[in-house]
Order: C-alpha cells, then structure tokens, then sequence
C-alpha cells in the first residue's frame, strides 16, 4: 500500500509543482482560517486575507464562511460569472446548526458544504474532490478551445480547397470547371428573367508557332499574360474570364447587349496589342493575337447551353478562316439573337 492509499491520509494530494491550484480562502473567523491555511498551505496556494483579495484574478476554488459571503456576495457572484464557462467550484464553511437555515438561492450558489467543527481529512477529501472538477472543466475547456480552432481551420482550408477546385492552376483565373457551372447558372438565371446571356471563345493565333518559337515555359508565361488581359478587362461582378482549355479562354457575359459586348472586345483587343507580346512566326501579326467566337442568346427551351457554345465555336473557326485577329458573331440561335450578326 503506497503512502496515498492509506485512508484518511493526510499526504499531498498530487500537487502540481509547476502550477499549483490557487485557493480562495474567505474565512472571516481567524481560528478557522488559520487552521484551514495551515491544513491547505501546505498543498495549495492560498489567497488568505480577505482586505487583500484581488477579485478577478483566477482562482481554481474559493472557500468561505457565512460571514465573509455576507460581506462580498456581490464579488463572489462576479467572481464565478467571469470564470463562466468553465467551472469555478465554491466550498462553505458552515456551521452544522445552520445548514436548514440555507436558503434555495443560497444553495444553488454553493458546491459543496463543510460543516465546522472542521473534520480535516473530510476537508482535504472535499477540497481534492473539487479541484478535480475544476481541473476536468479546464481541460473540456482547452479540448473545445482546440476544436473550434480545428473547426476554423477546418473552414479556411474548405474555402481554400474550393478556390482551388474553381481556379485555373497556369493562369490563376477561372478554370474550366467554374465556367461551366457560371454558364449553366447564367442560363437559369437568364431563362427566368428573359435577359441575354453572351459567351465569347478567344483562341490564341499560332500558338503552336509561339511554342516552337519561343519555347514550352514563354507559351506558359504568355498564356498568363493573356489570362491577365482577360481578367482586366472583364469588369462587371456578374462577368466571366476563364481558362476553357489550352490557349483557348472564354468569356461569360450575363446581360450585356451588342455596344457592351463590342466595347470589351475593342477594349481587349487594345489592351493585348498594349502588352505587344512579340511573335515573330506568326503570319498574322508581329504580335500575340486573338481570335474571338460570339454567340448571345436570350435562353429559352428547347435550347441549352451547350447550343450557345457550339455557335461560339462556330463563329471563331470563322474567325480563324477569315484571317484570325478578329470576332465572329454568331447567326442568330432559335428565334432571336440580341447582338448582331458579323464580323467587329
Ligand atoms: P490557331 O491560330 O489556328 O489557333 O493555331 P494554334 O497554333 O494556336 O492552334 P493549335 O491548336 O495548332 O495549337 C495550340 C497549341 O497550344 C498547341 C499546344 O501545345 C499549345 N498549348 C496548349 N496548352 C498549353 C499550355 O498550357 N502551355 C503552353 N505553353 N502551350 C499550350
Ligand atoms: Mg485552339
Ligand atoms: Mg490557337
């Protein structure tokens, strides 16, 4: 039988040596708080005169008789609204005459009772008991803490994943992914409201050429300052830029009519020749150019989206058999197209 298991010991009761439980002792009556600080100094550290106490500081339990609860009722309830949520244990020293005459509010105050003359033993036992709790309650506490930051973390790293499930790895813009679900989103959305939707192909001239000529990693380094053309002058918050696939990008424009859609492609089109990316190989131009497929529509059954790309694609092999560096726009799908036909 080890020294702790000898009943009604009164060995340590497993302190801890680096951060030893702090006790609140509120005992007004000087016999009793002498005995309980010469009992407890020895395991805990105490905070024993009641002129001195600083409330607010973290105490893992308070102990107190009815004379200093009378004296600070208002503090001690403070002081165990501040430890909220976790759990700060309160210890009454009473005499056993005085029990009945606790009232119910007085008794959902109050942890746990001692009754004086004090059983020592019965004291320590109590107190042990009570800080246990009190230790359990901080390390529920910590786990929570530690869970929610697991839970924030968990968030941030969602939001970043689905970033990364809509982003265009090469060029940072969106990739082709987020395209689709923009287009079909935009088609509902403009079946509903019978507003146009315009979807513009861009393909890269002589891209082949420029690979050849200027090597695999400037093709990359040009395809993001594309990417970047694109992204820049696609300004609206409904508006898409995104990477539909090797040189070729695609332009999502909810809503925009003919003026609309021939301003961003004569704005493209300066801000690209701005950037003059030379490319010396290609017949077309003594700069990286675009071609452009065009086709709007004001969604309506039976006609799906993918019938808005097919016309897109459509217009820009007419583009590109026209001479490339130039738009296309698409004949008119089903009924009605809100932009006009022909060539910008
Ligand atoms: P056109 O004017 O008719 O569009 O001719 P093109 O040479 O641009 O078209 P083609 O389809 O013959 O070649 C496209 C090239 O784009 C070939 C392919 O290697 C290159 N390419 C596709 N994706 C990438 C990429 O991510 N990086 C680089 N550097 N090149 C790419
Ligand atoms: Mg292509
Ligand atoms: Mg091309």
């Amino acid at each position: 039988m080890s020294p702790d298991d000898r009943p009604g010991s009164l060995t340590a009761p497993s302190p801890d040596l680096h951060c030893p439980h702090r006790i609140l002792l509120g005992v007004e009556h000087s016999q009793n708080r002498q005995l309980l600080a010469g009992l407890l100094g020895r395991f805990y550290q105490l905070q024993e005169d009641p002129a001195e106490v600083h409330w607010g500081h973290a105490f893992d339990l308070c102990i107190f008789d009815s004379l200093f609860w009378g004296r600070f009722a208002h503090q001690i309830a403070a002081q165990r609204a501040a430890a909220n949520p976790v759990f700060l244990p309160f210890l009454l020293l009473l005499k056993r005459s005085h029990l009945p005459l606790l009232t119910v509010a007085q008794r959902e105050q109050v942890d746990d009772v001692i009754t004086m003359p004090i059983d020592q033993t019965e004291l320590l036992l109590r107190v042990e008991s009570l800080l246990r709790t009190r230790q359990q309650a901080l390390k529920l506490n910590a786990l929570l803490a530690q869970e929610q930051l697991l839970e924030q973390q968990l968030l941030v790293d969602n939001q970043m994943l689905k970033a990364l499930a809509t982003q265009d790895g090469l060029t940072g813009i969106a990739n082709r992914r987020a395209f689709d679900e923009k287009l079909a989103y935009e088609w509902k959305l403009g079946r509903r409201g019978q507003t146009p939707l315009t979807v513009v192909l861009c393909d890269v001239d002589h891209f082949k050429a420029y690979n050849d000529t200027y090597g695999h990693l400037a093709g990359d380094q040009c395809l993001r300052a594309v990417a970047g053309v694109l992204d820049t002058v696609v300004r609206r918050p409904a508006d898409m830029a995104a990477r539909y696939g090797g040189e070729e990008f695609a332009l999502v424009l909810p809503n925009t009519d003919h003026e609309g859609v021939a301003s961003i492609l004569d704005r493209l089109r300066r801000t690209l020749q701005a950037r003059a990316i030379p490319h010396r190989q290609s017949p077309t131009s003594a700069c990286v150019s675009l071609s452009f497929g065009v086709s709007a529509i004001v969604p309506a059954e039976p006609l799906q989206p993918e019938d808005l790309l097919r016309a897109a694609d459509a217009a820009l092999y007419q583009a590109k058999a026209a001479g490339r560096d130039r738009a296309v726009v698409a004949p008119a799908l089903g009924h009605s197209s809100p932009l006009n036909q022909g060539q910008t």
